[in-house]
Parts: structure tokens; C-alpha cells; sequence
């Protein structure tokens, strides 16, 4: 590790590197940050840097409010955007107690603690999540109005998609900051895109997300645009998802491979877990009361059930082969924290494997045409947020994967989120806080 910090230190030396943000994630997925100066990242490495954690939504309570931010020197990116002369770089960073012992409510800690699960069991998990998003124009003041950039729809061309130059630099940035950009696109929203980059380890996909996100508001700001991951800003248009693909490895070899016989069942039985989970862990795929507008509609999943087929199901199984091999869970939405919500899709997955769980029939119905007839024995996604923080409430699964101080807090402030959404009498004021997401 110390051979990885004296290169940090000596690429910001040669790269004039000025300013250092530390970045990380609270528990609803908000990214966070404080800068140091390059005097001060040595100190940081050694002692970290120390900022209040009872101001902040869900972390500690104010009797024991300090914290301390540890730089991880592998997670180093220059701020593309930034100046050129006393640049920029950003590093994400471990939360740790004053005595350095992890802090049980960061995220990447929640995160990795699965992947080591993971690990102990045999497996590498590899995920790719695809991102859309919205991009809607500034009002006189430079705040963002409901009116989309374009009126373009999925895979249009330019002049119709308005989108292309702003993807461009997206893409751009992406490769400048060390994330592989696979490709990019119009969605079916006015003014909604898509741009997929390439998948990696699950810690890395989530930090990649989170420096997506990043990425995104800036270069659209710099085009005076406001990009939206609200998961259904425009009721009656397509909602922004987050679709995450996931593989996993074993011995070099992909699990999710059906070629491979033997160990094709072992994937399903990942898949099996994850199905029998989902209704628990939706309120942390779907964080948001506007979440439960998108499902349902529009290809994002309402139903409990798989397919290789059809895209109306919660889990898809696309026809890539070999190392590209993987399952589409397709309900998660762009508003989630990525380190919970992967921790989470992984813990539910390897418990299907452990318990030798079977995966159920596939589900070759096109869910949005079916009849009543058809759907009325299929289990469905909780269908508010409400149901499901209750499911989450009362999963013993969840207790075993999140500390029960995060939980608690999770709970309690989502539960209050619920209440003001419901008694809002004009609920729009409450989506319009939400549409700043
Ligand atoms: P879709 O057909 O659902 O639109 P995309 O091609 O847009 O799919 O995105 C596929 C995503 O899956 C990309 O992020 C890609 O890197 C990722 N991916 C490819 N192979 C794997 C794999 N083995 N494990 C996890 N993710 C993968
Ligand atoms: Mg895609
Ligand atoms: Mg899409
Ligand atoms: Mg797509
Ligand atoms: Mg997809």
C-alpha cells in the first residue's frame, strides 16, 4: 500500500496537482466531499482528515460525532473539468473512528465486507450498470425547469437528438478520469440518455457510478443544461433505471457461461436468492416515493419473475456469451446508494447459492400485455415506498447484511420522507425537492 501512496504523492507533484477533494458517499448516496491542499495529503494518508459526521443525514449522532476520511490511493482521477495549472484530483476515501477501526455505516466498508463474502466463497463478482438520465434546460436564473433539452426519442439522430455533443465530452471526460465508455445513446424520454461504461470489480462499479454522476451534472451544466437521475421525472414518460449487470467468477470462469453445465446452476441459484430477496431490499434499490411511479412502465419491472427473453421482467438473461455471460436486474434506479444497493443485490445472490436455492420457471409473458388471468398468481415489487420500508423492516436479511445503527437511520429517515410526501397536500412541491436529485 505505502509504495501505491508515494505515487500519489509523486504524481501530484508532477502534475501540479493544488487541490484534493475527499470524496465519499452518505448513506442515501449523496456524494460528499471536503479539499485539501497537496500539502496536506501526506497527513491525510497518515492520519486522516477528521469532519463532523452528526451533520450528516444517517451517519453518527452528535455525541460522538467525529469521524475521520482515509484517501484509498488507488481510486486517484484528475478533475478533467478543473483547471489546467493547480489542477484538481479527486480520491475517494475510507471513513474510519478515531481509533481506526472502519466505520460500520460507509458504504464501501458495507461493500466490501460483500465482496470478501463473496470471495471467501470462491467467487468474483464483475458488475456493469447502465445509466440513464435526463437533461433539462435552465431557466433565466439558472434554475432547471421541467422542459426537456430535445424532443427526441431511443436512438435518434442529431438534429432531432440535442444530446450528441453533450454524450461526447461525457464519454470523453469518462476516458480522461480512467472509466472505460462502452457506448452511448438517445433513450426513449425527451431529452433522456444513456451511456453505458465498461463493467469492473463490484467496488470499482461503484465508484465508477458515483463519478459518473459527477461527470454528467458537470458537463451538462457547462452546456447550461441540469441533468436529472430522478427515476421518473416526466409522469407520463420513460423513467431513468439503472440497470446492473452482474457476473461472477470462479477459478477464471464465468458462473453465468450456460454452456458450462455444471456450473450454470450455481448462477441460477444466485439468481433464485436474488428473487427471493428483492421485495426486501427495495427500498434501498428504489430510495425515493417518486421511484415507484417508473416501476411498472415503460420496460422497468413491476413483477417478480425472470426471462431470457423479454425486457418487462425484473431479471433478464442477455443472449452475450462467454466472459460477457451475465443476469440483468433491471429495477434499480439511478437514486440508490450503489455500495448498499450492490452490497445487498451480492449478499442476496450468494445466499441463494449457499441455501442451494431453485430457480422458478422462466416467464415468457410480455408482462405489459398480459391479462389479469395470466398475472394474478405472480408476486409483485412493492408497489410504494412505504410497503417497501416495511418489507425491508422486517427482512432478517437485511439485518445481517447492514449494522443495525444504518438500518435504523435509513429507516427512520425514509419512513419521515414517506410521511411528508403523503400529507403534502400539493405533492409536486415534494417531487420538485426530489427533481434536484
Ligand atoms: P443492454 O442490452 O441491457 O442495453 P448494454 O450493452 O447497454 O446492455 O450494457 C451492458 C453492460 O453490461 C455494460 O456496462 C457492460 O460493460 C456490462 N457487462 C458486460 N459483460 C459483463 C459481465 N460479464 N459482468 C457484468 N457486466 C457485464
Ligand atoms: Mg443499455
Ligand atoms: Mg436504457
Ligand atoms: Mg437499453
Ligand atoms: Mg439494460
Amino acid at each position: 500500500m505505502s509504495n501505491i501512496i508515494n505515487d500519489v504523492l509523486d504524481f501530484t507533484k508532477e502534475n501540479d496537482v493544488k487541490f484534493i477533494k475527499l470524496s465519499f458517499c452518505d448513506i442515501f448516496g449523496s456524494q460528499k466531499n471536503i479539499c485539501i491542499t497537496s500539502e496536506e495529503l501526506p497527513r491525510a494518508f497518515k492520519h486522516g482528515i477528521s469532519f463532523d459526521a452528526s451533520a450528516l443525514k444517517g451517519f453518527m449522532n452528535v455525541e460522538e460525532s467525529d469521524l475521520f476520511l482515509f484517501p484509498d490511493p488507488t481510486t486517484l482521477s484528475i478533475l478533467p473539468w478543473r483547471p489546467e495549472q493547480g489542477r484538481v484530483v479527486r480520491l475517494f476515501c475510507d471513513i474510519k473512528h478515531p481509533d481506526k477501526t472502519p466505520f460500520e455505516g460507509d458504504g464501501r466498508h458495507i461493500l466490501k465486507k460483500a465482496i470478501k463474502k463473496a470471495n471467501d466463497m470462491g467467487y468474483v463478482c464483475k458488475i456493469g450498470p447502465e445509466c440513464e438520465f435526463y437533461l433539462f434546460e435552465l431557466n433565466e436564473k439558472g434554475y432547471p425547469t421541467k422542459i426537456p433539452h430535445d424532443f427526441a426519442g431511443y436512438f435518434d439522430l442529431g438534429p432531432f437528438d440535442r444530446g450528441e455533443n453533450v454524450r461526447r465530452e461525457i464519454c470523453v471526460a469518462l476516458d480522461e478520469m480512467g472509466i472505460i465508455p462502452e457506448s452511448s445513446h438517445h433513450e426513449q424520454g425527451p431529452g433522456q440518455n444513456e451511456i453505458d461504461f465498461k463493467y469492473s470489480n463490484a467496488l470499482d462499479a461503484a465508484d465508477n457510478l458515483i463519478t459518473f454522476k459527477s461527470i454528467v451534472k458537470s458537463v451538462a451544466n457547462r452546456h447550461g443544461l441540469f441533468a436529472s437521475f430522478m427515476p421518473k421525472p416526466i409522469l407520463d414518460k420513460s423513467g431513468s433505471g439503472l440497470h446492473v449487470n452482474i457476473s461472477l467468477f470462479k477459478n477464471g470462469i464465468n458462473i453465468f457461461d450456460k454452456e458450462i453445465k455444471e456450473s450454470y446452476g450455481i448462477a441460477q441459484s444466485f439468481m433464485a436468492g436474488i428473487l427471493a430477496h428483492i421485495d426486501e431490499i427495495t427500498a434501498f434499490l428504489n430510495p425515493l416515493t417518486n421511484s415507484y411511479y417508473r416501476l411498472g412502465y415503460f420496460e422497468a419491472p413491476k413483477y417478480i419473475t425472470w426471462s431470457c427473453q423479454n425486457r418487462s421482467q425484473l431479471i433478464r438473461i442477455p443472449a452475450a456469451k462467454g466472459i460477457y455471460s451475465r443476469m440483468e436486474l433491471r429495477s434499480p434506479d439511478p437514486c440508490c446508494n450503489p455500495y448498499i444497493a450492490f452490497a445487498l443485490i451480492i449478499n442476496a445472490g450468494l445466499d441463494g447459492i449457499k441455501n442451494n436455492l431453485k430457480l422458478t420457471n422462466p416467464c415468457n409473458l410480455n408482462l405489459y400485455a398480459a391479462s389479469f388471468e395470466e398475472l394474478k398468481d405472480i408476486a409483485s415489487l412493492p408497489t410504494n415506498l412505504r410497503d417497501a420500508l416495511q418489507k425491508a423492516k422486517e427482512s432478517n436479511f437485511v439485518k445481517s447484511v447492514l449494522p443495525p445503527n444504518t438500518l435504523k437511520k435509513y429507516i427512520d429517515y425514509k419512513d419521515q420522507e414517506f410521511e411528508a410526501y403523503l400529507y403534502a397536500s400539493n405533492k409536486e412541491t415534494i417531487e420538485e425537492k426530489l427533481y434536484f436529485q
